[in-house]
């Protein structure tokens, strides 16, 4: 195996046509993608079992371990087919049908499109914004009526088939797990993937309904909370604190939300996140111009490195690597700028957040020494990843987590968390010869070497047998 720089921060990448061939999957491992994103708004089933099943292949081909994340659609409202497309103009007043074939009133002057969403003429109100299409084309609700509702143009645009509508404000009752996410996560946790990413995540009750189902279903995934919309926003404390993983899914909530609350969200959303050990995910238009040429603009590079000033645990990159043609580029891109950012926060690092958990408190310790000891590497035995995270969670200045697993899932997980660098070593025997395999596995890796300094958490055992937790500091020789 061999080892790349040490980075931080943690990279994303979502898988299409650009990037789904298993020489590609290869290629982004080997290149530090750590982990792979299955859109399941585009994705078919058949699909996903062979590409899991490729990902699988890929990781082993590049010696290294990739985490899988199925990214399940949720409730999404679009509007139906048109045999042609539209051109809506300013000022028209256009329908949207909620009941296909039903009487409208002046049907024959006034265009329309179907909605896929029965009840959203209960959940809008007269006087809202309708967003089509990514939100180029608005509208305000005018009139509501039985099997329609009518709106004014405010800005104009080109209406083709099945556009995504977003709702800014308006609270919509549809189920946050819908039938679709049911079946493909059903999918996914038959092939094993290692998160869940729940799309437009209200409130923590639809965190817990996904959890009951993955227990129901015996799937160790984890779950991503996607945030994207106000009442998430609302909702937010709440939110972290249910979820395993946050994702700040920039797309939908950048339109959701007037553009300038957008990075006051993200901030509040990283520092929430920091503040109770939650891994957090940045996501979308990351590196938007790198779809379509090699190098990101200005703007780009300093989006990036603000993920990495805010120590978030990942970038995500999304049409970049499904549909762009620089997605090894953008790879290249993130690695770079993003371990450059870690270099120049480590010369002035804060101390470590105080957690209450009597645990937190011996890793906050750990990673106190590590911090003083400019030449160490924090290593730790894991069977959950609870250890390493936790000490993930107090932002290490210098050290990385190498974190030691009898898990592969684990091994997975870890891959979402800054910091860690997570290792499979099977099984777990003797603490004392399991440090010495560990050392030994650092060193053929290049990790560590002769000299370096060890703040290991440990497992010991009295004579009697009895355990005990160990914070040891050690120099590899
Ligand atoms: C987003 O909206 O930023 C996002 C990641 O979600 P999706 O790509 O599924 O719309």
């Amino acid at each position: 195996m061999s080892l790349k720089p040490f980075r931080r921060t943690k990279i994303i990448a979502t898988l299409g046509p650009a990037t789904e061939s298993e020489e590609m999957l290869v290629k982004l491992i080997q290149n530090g993608v750590d982990v792979v994103r299955l859109n399941m708004a585009h994705a078919k089933h058949d699909w996903t079992r062979a590409i899991i099943r490729r990902i699988r292949a890929a990781a082993k081909k590049a010696e290294q371990e990739v985490a899988i994340m199925m990214d399940i659609k949720g409730p999404e409202i679009r509007t139906g087919d048109l045999e042609t497309p539209l051109e809506l103009k300013p000022g028209e007043i256009f329908d949207f049908t909620v009941k296909p074939g039903a009487d409208r009133e002046n049907a024959v002057e006034i265009r329309s499109v179907d909605v896929n969403y029965q009840n959203l003429i209960n959940d809008i109100h007269v006087g809202d914004t309708v967003l089509v299409d990514n939100g180029l084309i608005r509208l305000e609700v005018l009139e509501k009526h039985q099997a329609h509702f009518r709106c004014r143009v405010l800005t104009p645009g080109h209406l083709s088939s099945r556009r995504h509508i977003n709702l800014p404000g308006v609270h919509v009752n549809l189920p946050s797990f819908t039938e679709k996410d049911r079946g493909d996560t059903l999918v996914g946790i038959e092939e094993g993937i290692d998160f869940v990413a729940l799309s437009f995540v209200r409130t923590a009750a639809d965190i817990t309904q996904l959890r009951g189902f993955l227990r129901e279903h015996n799937s160790s995934a984890r779950i991503i909370a996607k945030i994207e919309d106000q009442t998430a926003i609302a909702n937010l404390d709440e939110i972290i604190r249910a979820t395993d993983v946050l994702m700040v899914a920039r797309g939908d909530l950048g339109i959701e939300v007037p553009m300038e609350e957008l990075p006051v969200i993200q901030r509040r959303a990283v520092r929430t996140c920091l503040s109770i050990g939650r891994p957090v995910i940045i996501a979308t238009h990351m590196l938007e111009s790198m779809i379509n040429q090699p190098m990101p603009s200005r703007a780009e590079i300093t989006d990036v490195a603000n993920a990495a000033y805010e120590q978030a645990d990942c970038v995500m990159l999304s049409g970049e690597t499904t549909i762009g043609k620089y997605p090894l580029e953008c790879v290249a891109a993130l690695d770079l700028i993003t371990r450059r950012i870690e270099v120049e926060i480590a010369a002035d690092f804060p101390e470590p957040a105080v957690f209450i958990d009597e645990r937190m408190k011996l890793l906050r310790s750990a990673v106190i020494m590590a911090n003083e000891l400019p030449q160490s590497v924090l290593l730790c035995f894991t069977r959950k990843g609870v250890t390493a995270a936790g000490m993930a969670a107090h932002r290490p200045a210098h050290a990385p987590v190498l974190a030691f697993t009898d898990s592969v899932h684990t091994q997975r997980h870890l891959k979402i968390v800054r910091s860690v660098e997570p290792y499979l070593l099977t099984p777990f025997g003797d603490p004392e010869k399991t440090i010495g395999r560990a050392v030994a596995v650092l060193l053929k890796a290049g990790r560590v070497k002769l000299g370096d300094k060890l703040v290991i958490v440990s497992d010991l055992f009295t004579p009697s047998n009895k355990r005990f937790d160990s914070i040891q500091l050690r120099t590899v020789e």
